[in-house]
């Protein structure tokens, strides 16, 4: 992709994903889920990421049947099903969520109905068994019901061994959430990040679900140290990243987290570190069209031990 389709594409990108989350309090028009198109980026043999509305859906297909990482909204299921089905004729056999917002688990009960068995860390079943809230984007989630929770949970980490690969599931602690789990396709040298990485933007840190800036820059670094130069990743949102994309992101993290900790350490109130601006050397590259870097500043703050 050239540099301009890329800028192009990330702002398209960024948008998206904060209109999805903007908005995902409200019902939307049938028209709306009519509008969106599920795109499948070749990532690897029998590999596949699709991108949509929502968090990126990775998808393994071979002997074994079809898995998936994520799947979006329910209003998406039967277009993502379509696009499963172009790729491998099967439906998912396994679920995998890396956390358990609703534009990364909402198709959760409709796929668990047609037979998949939804893989998760212990936090994403607890989460999914209550109401939680997002009081950033006004968001709340009822209790979900029985066919949308994981039948298998880890704690910190499994294997599951699919098409031909050894495939890692490893917990990144009080990250996006305190849920989060990055998945490594070991032999295709393929990763899935979750929203621990958002490519090209500031990320989203829930921390009313346990995330944190400091559990961001460890999950972030964890990949790294699993990548190399070769490495293909599937970032939660924004286009497919190499190692160089994911560590720009990482290196922006521990300036922004570097920057604000100096403020919290002279005393500062979080309305003076907003003040203060100490992400302005960021912004330009980094809070385009999502957060904009007085919430980014919040965020960070509200996740942080004082
Ligand atoms: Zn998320």
């Amino acid at each position: 992709m050239s540099n301009k389709n890329r800028t192009i594409y990330n702002r398209v990108a960024r948008l998206t994903f904060a209109c999805s989350f903007l908005l995902s309090a409200f019902a939307w028009s049938s028209d709306h889920w009519d509008s969106v198109q599920i795109t499948t980026v070749p990532v690897a043999d029998g590999l596949y990421m699709l991108m949509g509305e929502g968090g990126n859906i990775g998808v393994s297909v071979g002997t074994d049947g079809t898995f998936i990482i994520d799947d979006q909204y329910a209003q998406l299921t039967d277009k993502i099903s379509a696009a499963l089905t172009e790729i491998s004729g099967t439906k998912p056999r396994f679920l995998i969520n890396t956390h358990w917002h609703g534009d990364h688990a909402g198709g959760n009960e409709n796929f668990g109905e047609a037979g998949a068995v939804i893989v998760a860390h212990e936090n994403v079943r607890a989460s999914l068994l209550v109401e939680k809230s997002i009081p950033l984007f006004n968001m709340v989630k009822p209790p979900s019901p029985k066919a949308a929770l994981p039948l298998i949970t880890f704690k910190d980490q499994m294997s599951l061994h699919l098409n031909g690969d050894d495939v890692r599931l490893y917990h990144i602690a009080n990250a996006h959430t305190d849920g989060d789990a990055i998945v490594y396709f070991s032999k295709a040298n393929v990763v899935h990040t979750g929203d621990v990485f958002f490519n090209g933007f500031y990320p989203f840190i829930d921390t009313n679900s346990g995330g944190s800036i400091a559990g961001m820059i460890a999950g972030s670094k964890a990949v790294l140290d699993l990548a190399n130069d070769k490495t293909r990743i599937m970032p939660g949102h924004g286009p497919l990243a190499t190692k160089a994309e994911l560590q720009a992101y990482h290196d922006m993290l521990v300036l922004a987290e570097a920057n604000i900790r100096k403020l919290v350490d002279e005393g500062k109130t979080e309305d003076q570190i907003v003040a203060a601006k100490p992400t302005a050397a960021l912004d330009s590259a980094w809070a385009d069209g999502f957060l904009s870097p007085e919430v980014w500043v919040r965020i960070v703050y509200s996740g942080m031990q004082k």
